[in-house]
């Protein structure tokens, strides 16, 4: 805790109350919040300073130059794409945060939610030249949760295994009970996307969820990536009481496991 208030010694004498005021944590997280302005400030100002740097040529060197205009039309169509996925994504995080407290009060069936996702991402799949496969996703059961949010975090996931996994690879969908998950101290639902990719390091593991932590930044970049996909995952995860694991091996692939509270209360 930042402030400790107690019965001790005080200059005033008896009766007096001493807070301290421990400003090691509450510094902490300044420092948290200065980065990720900074981050964000930098994030902004990329495709900012090439939208500006095409503005001025436009104007002067290739004013009368059709094919260079069509060129940097495009150029800057698609940085101010990118601008928006920031936005999008910093909201979203935002509001994330904000409900995080909050416990969803929808229902929602897992198995048919991620049937969905796995249809809404064939199209990328295809593009990918990748294969999705899907296993335990017949049927139906409800758990609690947020319908749109737990499709936002299999979405990330499954663009992900696409994105950094080999092109013409697989991507699984498994979906599985658990009586007893360890992580949660009882029964859950375990929903794993893995791919046969690239892998990941086991260094940057433990800080993969961090926003715009990135392994490879201008191959996130490349690939559309905002850097903060996973930071809303972890979000929309701890808000359903849930847990996430990650295993990977470099040159083999990646497994990210969503492990979701049955939810109903034992006693
Ligand atoms: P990004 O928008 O960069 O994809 P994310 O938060 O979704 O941001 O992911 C953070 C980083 O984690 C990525 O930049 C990438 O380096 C790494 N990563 C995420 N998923 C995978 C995966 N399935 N295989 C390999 N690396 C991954």
């Amino acid at each position: 805790s930042e402030v400790t208030v107690a019965p001790l010694p005080s200059e005033f004498g008896r009766g007096a109350t001493v807070a301290i005021l421990d400003h090691s944590v509450a510094e902490e997280a300044e420092q948290v919040r200065r980065d990720f302005v900074a981050n964000v400030s930098h994030e902004l100002k990329t495709p900012l300073t090439a939208m500006t740097g095409f503005i001025e040529t436009l104007r002067g060197p290739a004013r009368n130059d059709a094919k260079a205009r069509d060129r940097f039309l495009d150029i800057m169509e698609s940085e101010a794409a990118r601008m928006n996925r920031l936005v999008s994504d910093l909201l979203s995080l935002s509001r994330v945060q904000a409900e995080e407290r909050r416990r969803p009060s929808g229902r929602v069936d897992l198995p048919m939610l991620l049937r969905g996702v796995a249809a809404t991402m064939q199209p990328s799949a295809e593009a990918a030249d990748c294969t999705i496969e899907t296993l335990g996703l017949d049927g139906s059961l409800t758990i609690p949760g947020d319908a749109d949010q737990l499709v936002q975090v299999f979405q990330n996931l499954i663009q992900n295994a696409l994105k950094y996994g080999a092109s013409g690879g697989l991507v699984r969908i498994v979906l599985k009970r658990i009586d007893h998950e360890p992580l949660l101290r009882g029964p859950g639902w375990s929903a794993t996307i893995e791919d046969r990719g690239e892998g990941i390091d086991d260094m940057h593991l433990p800080r993969l969820t961090e926003r715009f932590y990135r392994i490879d930044t201008h191959r996130s970049r490349a690939q559309g990536g905002t850097g903060l996909g996973l930071a809303i995952v972890k979000h929309i995860v701890n808000r359903h009481r849930g847990r996430m694991r990650i295993e990977s091996r470099k040159g083999e692939g990646s497994r990210f496991t969503v492990i979701l509270p049955e939810g109903t209360k034992r006693g």
